[in-house]
């Protein structure tokens, strides 16, 4: 599919997008977000219980083939421990996922997110930090020790900096605080991303929610809905 200007503006005009092009690969993916969440968070009981369904991607390929509409976008940690669709026992074409070290909503992550939901349909986003984060601890240490971390790890720091910065005026827990504020933070980044993601979700076409993965029990704990 072309990643075009009419696209966006079909799919931005809601319904009209979906009369336009051919039925969607996995008509059970249509979903609304409230129904997209529960679905996602059933998969998620699924994995932490160990009994994952089986995914028969031999199946699925050929219908794929021809296009995708995921019924959700995650935005998670690059961290080798997280993979969504194991957490979410989801599979191929059901999550459309960014990851970057430290889940933050950069500029390509933005767009990225603008392409699932304006022109993939997707109505949900969730953002997913996650406990003991590197990203974030990194950030927090540069902080402290006033030191920019080498090559363009730099880059990620000053991503993070906010929701570590305010995480630092609480103490405490810091760590767990700014990777908690950092979800928060990148929430409200992309629910407030004009012109695309903020219409989607005025119309009600697209929720924005977080969530903390617990490395310990695979759980998904939501932080954050609306
Ligand atoms: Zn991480």
């Amino acid at each position: 599919m072309l990643f075009g200007a009419s696209a966006l503006g079909l799919a931005l005009t809601g319904g009209a997008f979906a009369k336009e092009t051919k039925p969607p690969p996995k008509p059970q993916n249509v979903l609304s977000p409230d129904a997209a969440l529960k679905r996602l968070m059933e998969g998620n009981a699924r994995y932490v219980d160990g009994v994952s369904r089986r995914h028969d991607f031999k199946h699925e390929r050929e219908a794929l083939a021809g296009g995708q509409n995921p019924f959700a976008a995650v935005l998670s940690c690059a961290d080798s421990r997280i993979a969504p669709e194991y957490a979410f026992d989801a599979g191929r074409g059901d999550l459309f996922v960014c990851r970057v070290a430290g889940n933050f909503a950069g500029t390509e992550t933005i767009a990225s997110m603008e392409y699932a939901v304006a022109v993939l349909g997707a109505p949900l986003i969730l953002v997913l930090g996650h406990d003991s984060c590197g990203a974030v601890d990194a950030t927090l240490k540069a902080i402290k020790d006033d030191k920019p971390p080498p090559g363009h790890i730099p880059s990620l720091v000053d991503a993070i900096a906010p929701a570590a910065r305010a995480a630092m005026q609480q103490g405490g827990d810091v760590l767990n605080k700014a990777i908690r504020q950092n979800v928060i933070d990148n929430i409200a980044k992309l629910k407030s991303a004009a012109p695309i993601l903020n219409a989607a979700v005025e119309q009600g076409n697209l929720k924005v929610v977080g969530g903390i993965y617990r490395l310990t029990t695979g759980t998904v704990e939501l932080i954050a809905q609306g």
